[in-house]
């Protein structure tokens, strides 16, 4: 069974279209069960749903047959949203009889639902003649084979939509709110170099040039092939050889190379039309049933991306960013953001990540409506088209009509109005009616969310995430390389604090050159644990800061990821040796406050201890959230559950401020939490000092603690706190700014879904 089950996948992950991919479901599946029918309905777009493949029933009624939801013994699984198993159908009181599909023989139904993300997409129904119930190994099997479809389906039906699609209605992808705000521009499509499954789309204007270009690529290659297989000769043994041998065979077989110029004379440029066979070949070899030639799919993929290295290091090169770029990439990088000319960015959509993703944070605090976690969307074929990006809904439109861009184009003027509006309060207090004054501070790390800290008005930086320059770079960056770095942040900003954490790398932050497989890397080797155990890299950089700091003195520094005291006190007594190095090599510097954050529950307990051995503490809580909720930050498929207003993170937000206070230690809040203005309020009556936040919300958080009272706040506070979960609060707090007038600093009035 698990063979049949791995092969059918296999082959429906090898198909090109949705009906392909139905018809090998319908075919495979009747002969792995040996029964008479097989057949898939996918819900249309009334929510009905229609046979759209079957081996079986009468082929005629493939398009024709539709059930409603709970119509029919269809209907009934889509409703239940479980399988129905019956041997005698016709007895149930839900069947229903169509003529165009000849189904009178079949007494024996077993039906599963088709569920991708909590929706019914279809139904999977096997049907046979004989009067007898499936038995519980067969239902078992078609319930894998719905489960593990689903998402094929769902991919395909995409691609399809996307196909099939005229000028009159624009096509909608849902993912993850990563930034919010409107952008409407052209797509440019970004991947990895030789990322066999994310080359863009994109055709040639000159076919001979492009074939010659092709065979060049193919031919040098082959050379650098020959060349690591004779300089490794004495190295390999006699299958380590072959395996060479079997690779300068695929370089010289002709029939690859012709299913690759065939798709370049049709049109096609060299790197798509490349990765196109070669993963046609890869899904050929994985479905084999035979285990050596199965593993041979590996070797075609690896010299697949050899060969695509070769065609992409001067395609790549080509790339043409519009006046309006919406970057789409499967994984998103920071050095891929950097590449776009300053001005030319208007919008983000990453397949993977999620909200809290460092590159939707990244996104936020430069102001970047982004998209996170748009799984199904068949990105390598968006190149030069038109989108929407509507970042307070998490979904983006390819090729809207004129009504959708207009109405889109109203709300991103609107915001931009909110925008100018608020420029009349940037250098107003940051205090409540009643003069309870907070500290409004910014999150940096780049250059261009510096620059519009400084035009919103920002009083201090809560956090510089300095793994920001270290992952724009081929390699470490070295100490005179940092000090610049650091000496322009701290002279940006300067008198006002800076706050620079030591480097945070791991998790979803990693290095080109510094690299970090593990199984769990959020659990794993990441932030304070990687510097410890590097302490070359963490002096280097604490002397760099140090030394940026002369003469300005503005300079805080932050730990990240502390779990316990023998870290921070390590780090402190690797502090001093740097300052002390730097005082006997003359450098007039002072010794800058120390601070670590509180990002994993264990430092929540400890708050207090922590508090009493460093100058301030400040409270991570994109973290800290999901280390409390157990909910990765970068998995779009538990992001419902990711929940920074859970009552849980809000109690240990509570404690740390007391527990820190306790001890006469200042408190400040650096995850994006701290930005949202709603949350903000609930900070501010919790007693927290700073507020760290994205450049890009620091005015509308001023506006609307500016508009309430301390006491306001917390009777506020008081309310959440009594509440059982993050829906209630949520729904409390967007009733308290409705009620306040407050509820356009939340999010822009989105009308109906349905009108868009
Ligand atoms: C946090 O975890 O809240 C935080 C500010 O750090 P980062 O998002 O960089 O992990
Ligand atoms: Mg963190």
């Amino acid at each position: 069974m698990l063979n049949d089950l791995r092969s059918i996948v296999q082959e429906v992950y090898a198909a090109t279209d949705l009906s392909s991919v139905l018809e090998i479901i319908v075919r495979r599946v009747k002969s792995a069960m040996n029964t008479e029918v097989c057949s898939v309905y996918l819900r249309n777009e009334t929510g009905a749903y229609t046979l759209m493949a079957t081996d079986g029933l009468n082929r005629e009624a493939v398009g024709r047959v539709t059930l409603a939801k709970n119509e029919g013994l269809v209907g009934l699984v889509a409703a239940r949203e479980e399988p129905i198993n019956l041997d005698d159908a016709e007895s149930h009181p839900k069947y229903q009889y169509f003529a165009e599909t000849g189904e009178e023989r079949f007494s024996a139904f077993l039906g599963t639902p088709i569920i991708h993300q909590r929706q019914v997409m279809g139904v999977l129904v096997v049907q046979q003649a004989a009067k007898r119930r499936f038995d519980e190994g067969e239902e078992a099997f078609l319930i894998t084979m719905s489960a593990q479809l689903a998402g094929v389906i769902a991919h395909a039906e995409a691609t399809g939509t996307l196909r099939a699609m005229g000028s009159k209605s624009a096509v909608r992808f849902n993912g993850v709110p990563g930034a919010s705000g409107v952008a409407i521009g052209e797509c440019v499509v970004v991947s990895p170099v030789a990322d066999l499954n994310a080359v863009p789309y994109a055709t040639c204007d000159n076919i001979e040039e492009e074939l010659a270009f092709f065979s060049r690529s193919l031919a040098a290659v082959r050379e650098d092939v020959k060349r690591l297989g004779q300089s490794l000769e004495n190295l390999l043994n006699k299958e380590e050889r072959v395996l060479f041998d079997a690779y300068l065979g695929m370089l010289d077989d002709t029939s690859l190379a012709r299913e690759v110029t065939e798709k370049i004379s049709m049109g096609l440029a060299a790197p798509y039309a490349w990765s196109e066979v070669i993963l046609d070949h890869v899904k050929t070899f994985s479905a084999m049933p035979d285990a050596y030639l199965r593993e041979r799919a590996s070797d075609v993929r690896d010299l697949g991306s050899r060969v695509l290295a070769y065609l992409q290091e001067t395609t790549q090169k080509e790339l043409v960013y519009p006046e309006k770029t919406i970057l789409v990439g499967e994984d998103l990088t920071p050095s891929m953001l950097a590449e776009v000319p300053v001005g030319q960015l208007a919008g983000l959509v990453s397949v993977r990540g999620s909200s809290n993703s460092h590159i939707a944070i990244l996104a936020r605090s430069m102001g970047i409506p982004t998209i996170m976690g748009a799984v199904d969307l068949p990105f390598t074929k968006l190149n030069g088209r038109e989108m929407v990006v509507d970042g307070y809904r998490g979904s983006v439109y390819i090729d809207p009509g004129e009504a959708l861009l207009q109405s889109y184009q109203a709300i991103l003027e609107e915001d931009l109005q909110l925008v100018a509006g608020l420029q009349s309060i940037k250098n107003l207090p940051c205090e409540t009616s009643d003069h309870h004054r907070v500290a409004l501070w910014v999150n940096t790390g780049l250059l261009a969310d510096t620059m519009l800290s400084i035009e919103r008005g920002a009083e201090g930086v809560g956090l510089y995430r300095t793994e920001v320059p270290f992952m724009l770079r081929d390699r470490f960056p070295s100490e005179e390389e940092q000090r610049l770095v650091y000496r322009e942040q701290l002279e940006a900003f300067a008198p006002h604090p800076v706050t620079m954490r030591t480097l945070d790398v791991g998790g979803d932050k990693s290095l080109p050159y510094f690299p970090i497989e593990e199984e769990n890397p959020f659990l794993g080797w990441r932030g304070i644990r990687v510097t410890l155990d590097h302490p070359e890299i963490f002096l280097g950089q604490v002397r760099a800061m140090l030394k940026a700091s002369v003469g300005l003195d503005n300079l805080r520094i932050m730990l990240p990821m502390i779990t316990n005291i023998a870290e921070v006190e390590i780090a402190q007594m690797l502090i001093h040796r740097a300052y002390d190095e730097l005082l006997e090599e003359g450098y007039d510097v002072q010794m800058p406050p120390l601070g670590v954050m509180i990002e994993v529950p264990a430092a929540v307990y400890q708050a207090k201890e922590l508090a009493a051995r460093v100058d301030f503490i400040s409270v991570g809580s994109n973290d800290l959230t999901q280390y409390l909720l157990a909910v990765d930050r970068n998995n779009p498929r538990v992001a419902d559950l990711y929940h920074p207003l859970h009552p849980a993170v809000l109690r240990a937000l509570r404690k740390i401020v007391k527990d820190a206070h306790s001890q006469g230690v200042p408190v400040s809040i650096c995850g994006e939490l701290a930005g949202e203005p709603a949350a903000a309020l609930l900070l501010v009556a919790m007693g927290y000092d700073v507020l760290s936040m994205n450049a890009t919300n620091l005015l509308k958080v001023k506006s609307v603690v500016r508009a309430v009272t301390l006491e306001q706040a917390e009777t506020l506070l008081a309310e959440v706190m009594s509440l059982p979960d993050a829906e209630s609060i949520n729904r409390c707090l967007e009733a308290a700014f409705r009620h306040a007038g407050l509820n356009r600093m939340l999010r822009p009035d989105l009308g109906d879904d349905a009108n868009i």
